[in-house]
């Protein structure tokens, strides 16, 4: 079903460049085949991916099927048994030298997010610094998995914990963070001693294997990393026999939580272990003793970053009467001030592409359905004329509870105001919905600070600040955002399991 390509003359063997994406895109990290058992694979089928700024192809990437899967699997289960025994600091040396290559090839590992995912180059560094970072953290962490020693009431006995990795892992990331929702869960299973099988999103494989490419630089041993891009038509059957093949110990997933609910339907069968990272609807609670100049910028910050495409942005303003207008004024002063539409590659550009017009539609709909019920446009409300896949930053007042996007992911440059009375009022709107991953409030009374980070229904609370993942922190939901946590002291557990050893007769 698909050939191995000599590591040489890979570019001119399988990939059909467009013109245009030639002269911005690092032929040194472009791959178009996938990366299995170390070698590059050719499949019989490719798919096109598309610049969502100009609609123009970039590539034709493998489109792996069943076969190519059921290949990757066993590259990852002959690695397996002899990862798992490498010792842990040389298991950290090999990332510390992955993470020292993304820096060296920041750059270019930028372009190509932009290229393929939108996003402004400024942004797009961010993420590869933010990307890399997981893989100088676990590199750290891989030599702190301790064991415990437990004792018992019976003299002759000890009790032992070992921490052992879990297996296999099949990884399934979405396109709004090409590099670092690999690096986040690769960093944390390659430092813990599980070999993977990388299945990235459609819209965006061309980061995951410009970090194949890396990994195989730094030497990561053959079969560990494996990445297996696939088209639209085929995730649902390579998704199956990642998520139900015995040799596969754990999955590890970040996209919406429709998807994750079909993906835990398949672990059942087979008991995986599972970590979900799946969508929010975060909340952005202004009091009215806030600070409003600081909300103001946390709230820009929260809401336009990726064109307001992560799960973790805002969704939904609450705005306290009293502080209501002003803040409302000065969000819609500073999105005009700070915010320009356009092509990601072009300077002071902030706001990029949205991922497809599927995704600009659904923008379109939640403006319509809101404003269809009384909502105010403070701020653009319609499609920008930059492109067909370009929405305008959009401010809207009067908003209510019941419309669309005071309940729904809008996924997009949407910010909807509602006010409201009383701290319970807003609590009640924030926890209302299904899903929760991050919240933010703005006050400055110590007292409710508290009292509401302890009742906001999320995983993860910004106080006074708009941004706040970091590797070094938890990230994960509650509710139907998902299960586990990612980065942090926290992130390896998932790739871990716990055996308790008795150790009798003494
Ligand atoms: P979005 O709609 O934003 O693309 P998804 O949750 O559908 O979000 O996609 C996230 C990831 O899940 C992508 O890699 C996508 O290819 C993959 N995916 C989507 N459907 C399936 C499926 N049925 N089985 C396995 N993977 C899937």
């Amino acid at each position: 079903m698909f050939s191995r390509l000599p590591f040489s003359g890979i570019l001119s063997l399988s990939c059909r460049m467009s013109s245009t994406s030639a002269s911005v895109l690092p032929t040194s990290l472009l791959r178009s085949t996938a990366y299995v058992g170390g070698s590059w694979i050719r499949s019989s089928d490719t798919f096109p991916v598309l610049d969502p700024a100009t609609g123009t192809e970039l590539l034709q990437v493998a489109d792996c099927g069943p076969s190519e899967c059921r290949e990757a699997l066993k590259a990852a289960s002959g690695a397996f048994q002899a990862w798992k025994e490498v010792p842990s600091k040389e298991r950290s040396n090999l990332l510390r030298k992955w993470y020292d290559l993304m820096i060296q090839n920041k750059e270019d590992l930028a372009k190509i997010i932009t290229a393929e995912n939108g996003k402004p180059t400024k942004e797009a560094l961010g993420e590869i610094i933010y990307a890399a970072g997981f893989l100088e953290w676990f590199s750290e962490e891989a030599r702190r998995i301790y064991g415990d020693v437990i004792s018992v009431p019976l003299k002759d006995r000890r009790a032992l914990v070992l921490k052992q990795p879990v297996g296999v892992t099949a990884i399934i990331t979405p396109w709004n963070f090409p590099s670092a929702m690999i690096t986040r869960k690769v960093g944390a299973a390659l430092a813990a001693g599980c070999t993977v099988v990388v299945k990235p999103a459609e819209d965006t494989p061309l980061s995951a294997l410009a970090l194949a490419e890396l990994a195989h630089q730094a030497g990561i041993p053959a079969g560990v990393y494996n990445v297996l891009p696939c088209s639209r038509q085929k995730a649902p059957s390579v998704g199956e026999i990642l998520c139900t093949d015995p040799s596969v110990a754990k999955i590890s997933f970040t996209g919406s939580t429709a998807t994750g609910k079909i993906l835990l339907r398949y672990a059942a069968d087979t008991v995986k272990r599972v970590s979900m990272e799946l969508g929010g609807h975060a909340p952005f609670i202004v009091f009215d003793s806030a600070d409003v100049d600081k909300a103001v910028a946390g709230a820009l910050a929260s809401k336009f970053r990726n064109s307001g495409q992560t799960c973790v942005c805002t969704n939904k303003f609450l705005v306290q009467k009293g502080i209501h207008d002003v803040f409302v004024k000065k969000l819609s002063v500073m999105m005009k001030k700070e915010l320009r539409v356009g092509n990601g590659f072009e300077d002071g550009v902030t706001q990029g592409p949205l991922i497809n017009e599927k995704a600009v539609e659904k923008v379109e709909h939640h403006v319509q359905d809101a404003v269809s019920q009384g909502a105010n446009i403070e701020v653009g409300g319609k499609r920008s004329g930059v492109g067909k896949n370009f929405f305008e930053p959009t401010l809207l007042s009067n908003v209510t509870a019941k419309m669309v996007c005071a309940r729904e992911e809008t996924f997009g440059p949407l910010a909807p105001v509602i006010k409201f009375d009383t701290e319970e009022e807003a609590l009640a709107i924030a926890n209302s919905v299904n899903v929760g991953l991050a919240g933010y409030f703005y006050s400055q009374d110590p007292a409710q600070i508290w009292r509401v980070a302890e009742r906001l229904e999320v995983g993860m609370v910004g106080v006074n600040e708009g941004l706040l993942s970091s590797v070094e922190c938890p990230f994960g939901g509650v509710k139907q955002s998902g299960l586990g946590r990612e980065g942090s002291k926290y992130g390896i557990d998932e790739y871990l399991e716990v055996k308790y050893v008795c150790y009798g007769g003494l």
